[in-house]
């Protein structure tokens, strides 16, 4: 088991996207903000989508014009095809994630085209970035299961992983998008994953804890050998295929759980906690994250005392 993880806040993108009202963008900066602040330093801040279809993504550029930014953090733009990809480069953004489907069904459902033409997109976006000067991943979606497939067999996000791979980016992700994996699924999935990267490309893996099992599969995950974790602040995000869900795993408890561990992540968890409490008064509802309500234990010097 490593000493330290890396942990990525999808917050500003993968957590308000099913957010069903708009934050105002200067919200949305001060809680990018407020994750650089405590520590965080790779952060999803907008997605580069049709804002017809995405209306709380419209601001993207916005969001990305009023970051007050650090030169060791990274701004991460999802793009989903080249024109998003043009469009993070020219907003700032020092790096992009793309997004292939490992079911076909749901990447057309999602992107209206075939898992084949994404890998070729990403192929394409990863060499402009390359040229551009700026990082590119991709992350693998569906790899646990569909909503419209069912079960996804490990061979076929294997081949996807490895036709994605072929670009020899930094990264690979691959993601439970609905929130459906065990952690024994997920021992074997990364382990078959792992075989296929280049030397130099990590694995990162990305957690949707709509059926509770978002922290035991992403300790599975870094027992298994992955290197950095997706979260969200508050555990924020919905499933569009899972209405009442809850969001990505919380970036709170997850630090905790592995701070606590001996683990370091970099982050200062009192810090995120508050910025819990700022977004659910934001958003005027509670959000799914337990640290928020629980704390932390041993709790602050200063808190002890009042
Ligand atoms: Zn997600």
């Amino acid at each position: 088991m490593m000493r330290s993880v890396e942990i990525v806040d999808v917050g500003p993108r993968d957590g308000l996207q099913m957010e069903p009202g708009v934050m105002p963008t200067a919200a949305k900066v001060e809680f990018i903000e407020r994750l650089v602040a405590a520590g965080l330093r790779r952060l999803e801040v907008a997605s580069f989508v049709n804002p017809k279809k995405v209306p709380q993504m419209a601001d993207a550029e916005q969001v990305l014009a009023g970051l007050s930014r650090r030169a060791d953090a990274h701004y991460i733009g999802l793009v989903l095809n080249r024109r998003g990809f043009d469009r993070a480069l020219a907003a700032g953004c020092n790096e992009v994630g793309m997004a292939v489907v490992a079911s076909d069904t749901f990447n057309r459902r999602n992107q209206g085209v075939g898992t084949d033409e994404s890998i070729d997109a990403w192929l394409d976006i990863a060499q402009s970035a390359r040229a551009a000067g700026i990082r590119a991943q991709v992350t693998v979606s569906a790899a646990f299961g569909c909503p419209f497939e069912g079960e996804i067999a490990v061979e076929r996000v294997v081949d996807v992983v490895r036709r994605c791979a072929a670009a020899e980016p930094f990264e690979i992700a691959i993601a439970d998008t609905i929130g459906v994996g065990v952690p024994t699924q997920v021992t074997e999935v990364v382990a078959a994953v792992r075989k296929v990267l280049p030397p130099t490309t990590m694995l990162r893996a990305h957690f949707h804890n709509t059926r509770n099992t978002g922290l035991a599969n992403a300790y599975a995950a870094l027992q298994a050998g992955v290197s950095t974790l997706d979260a969200s602040t508050g555990g924020i995000g919905g499933c569009p295929f899972a209405p009442a869900a809850t969001g990505n795993i919380p970036t709170e408890d997850l630090v905790y759980m592995l701070e606590r561990g001996g683990i370091a992540t970099g982050i200062d968890l009192d810090a995120l906690i508050a910025t819990g409490k700022w977004l659910q008064e934001t958003l005027g509802r509670p959000v799914p994250g337990m640290l928020v309500k629980a704390g932390n234990f041993p709790r602050p010097k200063a808190s002890q005392a009042a």
